[in-house]
């Protein structure tokens, strides 16, 4: 479970995170919306150490993150991180960018996780582009390529920033599809996104951030169909 208790951040006098309270319960998928810099990316790049905050608590199944203690890097490997931009190393195939982070940063044998690799990418739908670089893959392959990368790392949870919303249109699909699948197997993820459509049908929780507070929380077609906040009932008529 991941654990938000009074999470504060700033950027110098900028606050950006002004006392966060949430969680994420194993399992679950708890979508992430709001506006343009109300903080999204943030307080998911403070769950993986990425960025540090100043006050409150953030844990993941009971330990607490801190991106400066020397644990950083065991936690780092627990909660994997999706990018907008899918973020693969150009110089590796899709099985080697799916192989480095286990191989390299577990340590763990390179027969067993090739094999775990290839199970990850088919799971995505990529069989037959294994061994393709990226620069030869669509913006929606590259992605499920980032999160076959993901899954290799057997994380406890998985954090996705606007996974979509890199890709041309014909493309989003795929993607969502995946993360449906994952959804279904309970995997705990976090998610930020512009696809109100996919919240409402795969979200157990949505999270509406507005301007670094929490301005709603609750149950996917709560928050989304019968908004209570009216800053949340503003967001939802602009982008829906
Ligand atoms: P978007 O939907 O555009 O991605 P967001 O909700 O993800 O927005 P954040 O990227 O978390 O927003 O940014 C929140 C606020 O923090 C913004 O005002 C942004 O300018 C500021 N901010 C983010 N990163 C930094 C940084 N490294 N240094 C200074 N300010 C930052
Ligand atoms: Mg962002």
């Amino acid at each position: 479970m991941i654990r938000f208790e009074n999470v504060h951040k700033s950027f110098g006098k900028h606050e950006v995170l002004k006392g966060i309270d949430a969680e994420v319960d194993k399992g679950q998928v708890v979508c992430l919306i709001g506006a343009s810099g109300s903080g999204k990316s943030t307080l998911l790049r403070c769950v993986n150490g990425l960025e540090d905050y100043q006050s409150g608590r953030i844990s993941i199944e009971g330990e607490t993150i801190d991106a400066h203690a020397a644990s950083i890097h065991a936690i780092r490997t627990r909660v994997a991180m999706v990018f907008q931009r899918f973020n693969l190393f150009p110089h590796m195939t899709a099985l080697q960018n799916v192989m480095e982070g286990p191989v390299h940063v577990l340590g763990e044998d390179r027969d067993e996780v090739r094999a775990r690799a290839e199970e990850h990418l088919r799971r995505v739908g990529l069989a037959e582009k294994m061994d393709f670089y990226p620069s030869a893959l669509s913006g929606g392959q590259q992605q499920r390529v980032a999160i076959a990368r993901a899954l290799a790392m057997r994380p406890d949870a998985i954090l996705l920033d606007e996974p979509t919303s890199a890709l041309d249109p014909e493309m989003v699909g795929e993607v969502l599809s995946v993360l449906r699948d994952l959804a279904q197997e309970h995997m705990t993820m976090l998610i930020v996104t512009h696809e109100i459509q996919f919240a409402r049908e795969v979200a157990d929780g949505v999270i509406f951030l507005d301007q670094g507070r929490i301005a709603e929380h609750g149950g996917a077609e709560e928050v989304l169909s019968r908004p209570q906040n009216p800053r949340t009932q503003e967001f939802l008529r602009r982008v829906t």
